[in-house]
């Protein structure tokens, strides 16, 4: 947290949240639980992790009233994200909390008093113990877990959905519709998603368009409706989910079905980033075009590929990244390689000094070849953050 940032008093469990959205008048962490005492998933569906987003609460608003008078399998439970900073109408007090999901964060927070805690912190607190709670109790009764992250962008247009590459978020995010953007845990460090699919979870954000556009909550609605049509938690032949299903494809549009991050712009705190005008999600983008200013210096695009998340307004720690469309070959071979023998002939490749494919971890020498990091992914092996010579490459479990 920069010494200049403000340090507002933080919001507690089950306060009420008066301002910044007016519609969201008397929101609380727990926006809604629906729970009929049948089998199924624990279904958890976050919004409003980033304060400047309401669309995500929004939605989920939506969705617990439309569903009290529907019979519902399973436990489902709608949680708001940075009360505080949706409160005051800003992404956060000073950290994101969409970046703390690391489990040296996490050990920190537990290790000190919550009277320590920034805001943000406090935030994170809160969260993490219901969540935590949630899951507990469903591993405890032999629950599937998945977990629903809903987001809006500064930028008009385009929604989407990230998951890491495990086989189940994929098959999640396949089944919502939007196109779907792999890769991101090798680009950015603590988002929720990443953190849970670490842990076995099925897990994915779905960024539903411009942050204050009403076509924002609409679309983050009929993603739940097939998330939970997907969960098997819903009655069979829902006429919702039609709708929710044809409204999915027209924002869709011709976007590729499946992407691949290879690329964030990062911005240190306090520097100046101004993206060029125009930018839209999956406007196609041309090795060298200049596409933003930051210090007073052209930033232009490093390779070719699709514009993601361009940043137009308000905090941000990237200020775009580039995808590159993802074949169905790609996907298929991904999916069958992750279950054959022929990975132990991983080894073999160059630099590779360590190999454990039941706990899906590689060690190899810093600076693979690009070919050898393609291979990888194909294999389900995404980049961790290197540390001196030897660069930790990890699998979500499949
Ligand atoms: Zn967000």
């Amino acid at each position: 947290m920069s010494p200049a940032a403000p340090k507002p008093k933080a919001t507690p469990r089950g306060v009420a949240v008066p301002a910044g959205h007016p519609d969201l008048d008397g929101l609380t962490r727990e926006v809604g639980i629906k729970d009929e005492g049948r089998d199924g998933p624990l279904v958890i569906l976050t919004a409003g992790l980033h304060g400047n987003e309401p669309g995500g609460v929004r939605a989920l608003r939506a969705l617990f009233a439309a569903l009290e008078d529907t019979p519902t399998a399973g436990r489902i439970v709608g949680l708001a994200g940075n009360l505080a900073a949706l409160q005051n109408g800003v992404r956060h007090h000073g950290q994101d909390l969409n970046r703390m999901w690391t489990e040296d964060s996490l050990r920190a927070l537990g290790a000190r008093r919550p009277e320590d805690d920034t805001a943000d912190e406090s935030e994170l607190r809160a969260l993490f113990s219901i969540i935590e709670a949630e899951r507990d109790a469903a591993r405890g009764r032999s629950r599937e877990v998945i977990l629903v992250d809903l987001h809006s962008t500064s930028a008009d247009g385009g929604a989407f959905s990230v998951v890491p590459d495990s086989l189940p978020s994929r098959r999640l995010a396949r089944d919502i519709g939007l196109p779907v953007v792999l890769g991101l845990e090798e680009r950015i460090e603590g988002p929720l998603l990443t953190w849970l699919v670490a842990q076995g979870d099925t897990s994915a954000v779905v960024e539903g368009g411009q942050h204050e556009a009403s076509s924002t909550r609409d679309v983050l609605l009929a993603s739940l409706w097939v998330v939970l049509d997907h969960a098997r938690v819903l009655p069979e032949g829902d006429v919702r989910l039609e709708q929710a299903r044809r409204l999915l494809r027209q924002a869709r549009g011709d976007a590729p079905e499946v992407l691949d991050l290879i690329y964030a712009h990062a911005i240190a705190e306090g520097e100046d980033f101004a993206m060029r005008g125009g930018w839209r999600n999956f406007m196609p983008v041309e090795d060298g075009c200049v596409l933003a200013d930051q210090r007073g210096q052209e930033v232009s695009a490093p390779l070719s590929g699709y514009m993601l998340m361009p940043l137009y307004q308000g905090l941000g720690t990237e200020g775009f990244f580039l995808c590159r469309a993802v074949s169905r070959r790609w996907l298929l071979a991904s999916r069958l390689l992750r279950r054959s023998w022929i990975e132990h002939g991983l080894r073999a490749l160059p630099g590779v000094v360590a190999l454990d494919t039941r706990a899906g971890r590689i060690l190899a020498r810093r600076g693979a070849p690009r070919w050898m990091a393609h291979l990888l992914h194909l294999f389900g092996f995404r980049k961790n953050a290197p540390t001196g010579d030897v660069t930790e490459w990890t699998r979500r479990p499949q």
